[in-house]
């Protein structure tokens, strides 16, 4: 069977030649064909001795989950549906700023979280995303807009603007990558790793870590073995100021309670690219959006440095839960940003196209049989 060339980081790419008795720094070359100018043919990749590309061509293949929807929303967030096998499709979804372009990842097919507001959650669960099918997002995206962008100049990109993803001014369309689709990157870690690792890469994506946020739920164990492996930015999903409301809209809280959460972050500040750690929080009616709450939330996060960010619930078929109005979330900000916390308010992107916060749901067959037992329970 022929090696995914997709699926290996810098080190495995060198293993990968080292085994077959070819130079190390043909994996350098490899991976800017194949990341930065999206190159899968190894036929093309020019600079390469002939003999080189004959074993890959025998040996190796570059290939991306498939493609199969590609839609974009009015204010240019841009959603893109792969299909992961066996019936179960993710979605990636980049968002254009002004200042910045963010691709949104998802890491598995799912999820076991089982997050009370969250579509992905919902659905229940079905397998870990491979590193190829992680990174292949970043692949499609990055191409995907590289033509777009070679379309507005009408004229064949020169080669200097083949860079993946570049724009006019040369810049890079995709300036971060944040882990916050489809399933808990953390319980993925194996295969986010080497992807990660592909996304930080000079040769591959060159991102900087401060650039890349992986966002967790709070799986404590895991969130050490990133700050000691690869520590990128982190955003992690608090949603409730007290062990007994987290527990309910998020049950791993019963596994990893806020106080050991919050001791692991504050672990992760000190080998974190930023100096803060950004908290998410989906803004619910009625359920964790009061006065009170807020309160709580500021005494709870007091020794953690920090920033909010609040996530307006996003809203999908019978989630039984409302978005917080307009000026509850004003009110709950300044409260935060009253007591010295820098607070950010997520604006809702792409939601025609079901592309915001948790409303993506791919379509995954559950192996879990959760979503399944869920409906029994509704019923009865
Ligand atoms: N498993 C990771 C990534 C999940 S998605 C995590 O839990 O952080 C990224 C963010 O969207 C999380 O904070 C998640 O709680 C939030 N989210 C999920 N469903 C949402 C919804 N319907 N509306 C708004 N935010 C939602």
């Amino acid at each position: 069977m022929k090696v995914n060339l997709l699926g290996l980081d810098a080190g495995a790419l060198g293993g990968f030649f080292a085994d077959r008795g070819q130079k190390a720094f043909r994996a350098r070359q490899v991976l800017r064909w194949v990341h930065r100018f999206g190159e899968s043919d190894f036929a093309r990749m020019t600079d390469l001795a002939k003999g080189a590309r004959e074993m890959l061509a025998a040996e190796a293949e570059v290939v991306p989950p498939p493609m199969i929807a590609d839609n974009v929303a009015a204010d240019g967030t841009r959603k893109w549906l792969l299909d992961v096998g066996h019936g179960n499709a993710v979605e990636t979804v980049f968002i254009p700023e002004a200042s910045r372009g963010t691709l949104c990842v998802s890491t598995q097919a799912g999820c076991t979280m089982a997050c009370q507001f969250c579509s992905t959650g919902r659905q229940g669960f079905n397998r870990n995303l491979t590193t190829a099918e992680i990174i292949g997002q970043l692949w499609w995206a990055s191409r995907a807009l590289q033509a777009r962008a070679a379309q507005e100049q009408s004229t064949p990109a020169p080669s200097a603007a083949r860079a993946l993803g570049a724009t006019r001014g040369g810049e890079r369309a995709i300036s971060n990558v944040v882990l916050m689709g489809m399933g808990e990157p953390l319980l993925n870690f194996d295969n986010v790793l080497p992807a990660l690792r592909l996304m930080l890469d000079d040769h591959a994506y060159g991102l900087s870590r401060r650039r890349v946020t992986l966002s967790t739920v709070g799986i404590v164990p895991m969130i050490d073995r990133l700050r000691d492996e690869c520590p990128v930015a982190l955003a992690v999903s608090l949603h409730a100021p007290d062990d007994a409301l987290r527990s309910r809209l998020v049950p791993v809280n019963e596994k990893y309670p806020l106080r050991e959460l919050l001791a692991a972050c504050r672990r992760y500040l000190e080998r974190s690219p930023r100096d803060f750690i950004t908290f998410e929080y989906v803004m619910l009616a009625g359920v964790n959006d009061s006065d009170a709450h807020a309160r709580a939330l500021v005494e709870l996060v007091a020794d953690v440095p920090c920033k909010f960010n609040l996530i307006p619930f996003n809203p999908f078929s019978q989630s039984g839960f409302r978005r917080s109005a307009p000026d509850v979330i004003r009110r709950f900000a300044e409260r935060l940003l009253a007591a010295g916390i820098v607070c950010t308010t997520r604006r809702t992107r792409g939601d025609d196209i079901d592309a915001a916060c948790g409303q993506l749901a791919g379509r995954v067959q559950d192996r879990t049989r959760r979503a399944g037992a869920r409906l029994a329970r509704a019923v009865q």
